[in-house]
């Protein structure tokens, strides 16, 4: 049993990987802008350094040193590129690449202290395909790919692995809104006509990766990017 900590688990995927985390056995704790999700959930802004320690704080006294850190937290964005103010690209940047900075800086000190620990870090697989009106969105997880290789190199002596799971096209709240707001370029439905397996991803489909890459067996896989996308990326 180890503690965990899951970022945007008050939702979807985030939310997903909570509860399969606590189902695994380990002390699970969830950052969110609204406290909520399975275990202990902590209210946080992951793009405000000063919540996320306090936060962190907050775990470390009810469940000790924190072993596991998957960030999930994240937001889209839809936008001509033209159109794109300089806020808008911040603001994305800032949630989705800034929050996985300081995530990551403010776990490893136990991490190292334990010479034990497992990042996954949830980028997008618009990462590998581009996306249309989603520049900034692509540019954020794009370079959450690239952090996860070198982290994965710099901390793998320490004992700590780092790797990335890309979703694509999973049954969240994000992905309804994105539909509702007709930014998706078709209908869930259609796009599941698209989609190798011929169905849409659920966060269990998410989870069940991210189970696998913080177990102890997976400690031989670091720096690696593990599309769970039903084969529309490859
Ligand atoms: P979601 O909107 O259902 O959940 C995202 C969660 O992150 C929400 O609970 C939200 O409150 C939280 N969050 C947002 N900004 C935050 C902040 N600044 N600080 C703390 N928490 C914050 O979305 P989801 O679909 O479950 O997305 C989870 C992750 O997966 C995101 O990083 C998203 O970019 C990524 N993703 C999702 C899909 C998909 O198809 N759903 C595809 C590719 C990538």
């Amino acid at each position: 049993m180890k503690t965990a900590v899951v970022t945007g688990g008050g939702s979807g995927i985030g939310l997903a990987i909570a509860e399969r985390l606590s189902a695994d056995g380990h002390h699970v704790a969830t950052l969110d802008l609204k406290p909520a999700g399975p275990g202990f959930a902590q209210a946080a802004d992951v793009t405000d350094r000063a919540q996320v320690d306090l936060a962190l704080a907050a775990v470390r006294e009810r469940h000790g040193p924190i072993a596991i850190l998957v960030n999930a937290a994240g937001m889209d964005g839809f936008k001509r590129f033209t159109r794109l103010e300089f806020a808008d690209w911040q603001r994305v940047i800032d949630v989705n690449l800034n929050g996985v900075f300081h995530c990551v800086q403010a776990v490893l000190p136990d991490m190292l202290e334990a010479g034990w620990g497992r990042i996954v870090n949830i980028s997008s697989s618009s990462a590998q395909s581009g996306q249309q009106l989603m520049a900034h969105y692509v540019a954020a997880k794009s370079a959450v790919n690239g952090l996860t290789k070198a982290l994965a190199l710099e901390f793998g002596p320490a004992g700590i692995t780092v790797n990335a799971v890309p979703p694509g096209f999973i049954d969240t709240p994000m992905l309804r809104r994105a539909e509702e707001r007709e930014r998706l370029g078709g209908t869930v439905e259609d796009h599941i006509q698209r989609t190798p397996v011929r169905r849409v991803g659920r966060p269990e489909d998410i989870a069940a990766a991210c189970s696998f890459l913080v177990s102890e067996e997976a400690g031989y896989i670091t720096g690696q990017i593990l599309g769970v996308n039903g084969g529309r990326n490859t």
